[in-house]
């Protein structure tokens, strides 16, 4: 393939070594849970009590008895028989609590993802200039080829591989269910919301970009060069967004009880689309979730990221503080509109106005690709792009 025939030698370093790093992440993650969490079957049976089915499933006993539509201060040591749930019943809360366990391997597996995009983005994806003229500078920037290759890693091995949980947006929604005790341990999830949330501050939207396994399905449903020629649409930034945040907020008041009788109940869990990558679709509306998202992702780039993950909104959020993202050299900047028309997004045009608050940036290196004047970058904020502008300095 081009892309390595023109790397650097420097650049063949680079790659080296961060698959290196990457390779020893995941043995890592090996070695800390050797075991899939998803193996460990129970046989649950109706003269078992909510005492002790809940260790196991790890929940608490009121969880579960929310689960089972039952009052949280039902008696948790009786049968649950007694309290008129069967195993029918039994079997389909059981499957989906155990779907929900998380591997705590599958962490590692995102790491190490993260890191190679973050090297590709920072180092690999441009021609490295500084090993002079030759062929490493006239190849192609950010080849789609390459971002194609890690998407579709990451809907085959985040997602169908290694299963639904953990994803980031379990990790915000269990962050939140365990502040309403439906968790023994808040820590855990805790630390899950922020290891998502330390990589979208690392590099920009990171895991949305390039980890998460259905927004990579989504990203990838969108590239289909077949559908090159269809008329796309970009919604309003203002509109999706207060979609997106008031969905939050309304998950916020239903689950804390502040609004409606079922304190503990999760909005999200009717349109979870992570339920793909287990094939267990235990309701109607999650199938049709993912079937609609899909079928928009021919027309609309990311609509669940965009309209509905509680991830995406945060992360958006956390996108103010990120080290490296996407910048503009205003020096080189000629306003030509090549970025602006390849973004799917309104990011490209916010970041050019230096909008404060701009669209979601998912780090898809479109624009990088893009530019005949080499002036939209992705680098760490604290490196100026031209440190003779005082402009730059201030503007990107
Ligand atoms: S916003 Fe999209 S890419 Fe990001 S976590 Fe949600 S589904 Fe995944
Ligand atoms: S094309 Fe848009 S979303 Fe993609 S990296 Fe550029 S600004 Fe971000």
């Amino acid at each position: 393939m081009d892309y390595f025939r023109h790397l650097s030698r420097r650049q063949y370093v680079w790659l080296g070594v961060t698959l290196l790093a990457a390779v020893l992440v995941i043995l890592a993650g090996r070695f800390v849970n050797p075991q899939q969490i998803h193996n460990d079957r129970v046989d649950f049976t109706t003269d078992m009590s909510i005492k002790e089915m809940a260790p196991q499933l790890d929940v608490t006993g009121k969880a579960l008895a929310r689960e089972f539509e039952l009052p949280l201060d039902v008696p948790k040591k009786r049968p649950v028989r007694d309290l008129g749930v069967n195993q029918a019943q039994l079997d389909h809360v059981t499957a989906h609590l155990l779907s929900h366990r998380p591997s705590v391997f599958k962490y590692f597996v995102f790491a190490a993802i993260a890191l190679l995009a973050l090297v590709y983005l920072l180092r690999l994806g441009r021609p490295d200039k500084s090993a002079g003229p030759g062929p490493n500078t006239q190849r192609l920037q950010y080849p789609h080829a390459v971002y194609v290759g890690v998407l579709i890693v990451a809907v085959v091995v985040c997602g169908f591989l290694l299963g639904k949980s953990p994803n980031p947006m379990e990790g915000v929604v269990k962050l939140f269910k365990s502040m309403v005790g439906l968790y023994p341990s808040v820590t855990e999830k805790v630390a899950a919301f922020t290891f998502f949330v330390a990589l979208a501050i690392v590099g920009n939207k990171l895991v949305c970009g390039w980890v998460c396994p259905f927004g990579a399905l989504q990203e990838l449903i969108y590239s289909l060069p077949i559908l090159k020629q269809l008329k796309r649409y970009k919604p309003p930034f203002a509109v999706t967004n207060a979609v997106r945040g008031g969905l939050f907020i309304l998950m916020l008041l239903l689950l804390f009880g502040i609004l409606g009788q079922r304190r503990g109940f999760v909005l999200y869990h009717a349109v979870n689309p992570f339920n793909l990558f287990d094939l267990s679709f235990e309701m109607v509306s999650i199938g049709v979730t993912i079937v609609v998202a899909i079928v928009l992702s021919l027309f609309v780039y990311r609509p669940f990221c965009t309209l509905i993950c509680p991830f995406g909104f945060v992360s958006w959020v956390f996108e103010r503080l990120s080290l490296a993202r996407v910048r503009i050299d205003r020096d080189r900047c000629t306003a030509c509109g090549a970025c602006t028309t390849t973004c799917p997004t309104h990011a490209a045009a916010d970041i050019l106005n230096g909008k404060l608050l701009p669209a979601d940036c998912f780090s898809c290196t479109r624009c990088l690709r893009v530019c005949p004047h080499d002036a939209i970058r992705y680098g760490p904020v604290f490196v100026p792009l031209s440190p003779s502008t005082a402009e730059n300095k201030t503007a990107s």
